[in-house]
């Protein structure tokens, strides 16, 4: 097996035990045990590949530089932990009510809903006073690429 090969394949098995979203650094602390020859620049080089042949996807959060996950997973919701950076999965329910009001003619294809606060890891900060929640709306019709 090559170089590049071995270096995609502890990509994807990064992205696959994560369970969550990881960014390019995240994604190269994961797999150097694999692929101790692997750099962030070979990292950002395979995760275009592997977007490429529609194996994993970009998470794309307001403000924030990209995570990837592996594609194909159910629909799902994202979580982002503001004290530790980390992005998680949750497999909630779709909020009700997000399209009310939507003007006639508007046809939405999907939908995001990222959470903000912070992780059990984390815990919570009691001096924080932003929202601890904030849905977001995006991806409709009529984006290009
Ligand atoms: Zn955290
Ligand atoms: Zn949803």
């Amino acid at each position: 097996m090559d170089r590049h090969t071995s270096q995609r394949i502890a990509i994807e098995a990064s992205l696959r035990s994560a369970q969550r979203p990881l960014s390019p650094a995240e994604i190269l602390d994961a797999a150097k045990p694999d692929a101790p020859t692997i750099n962030l620049a070979t990292v950002y080089r395979t995760l275009k590949r592997l977007i490429e042949s529609g194996l994993i996807r970009p998470v794309e959060l307001p403000g924030e530089p990209s995570r990837y996950e592996l594609a194909g997973l159910p629909h799902h919701h994202h979580f982002k932990c503001d004290a530790c950076d980390r992005v998680f999965d949750v497999p909630g329910k779709c909020p009700s009510g997000l399209t009310d009001g939507l003007p006639s003619g508007f046809r939405v294809r999907d939908h995001e809903v990222v959470l903000v606060g912070t992780c059990a890891d984390c815990g919570p900060r009691p001096t924080s006073a932003r929202p601890s929640h904030r849905s977001t709306v995006s991806r409709q019709s009529n984006r290009r690429s």
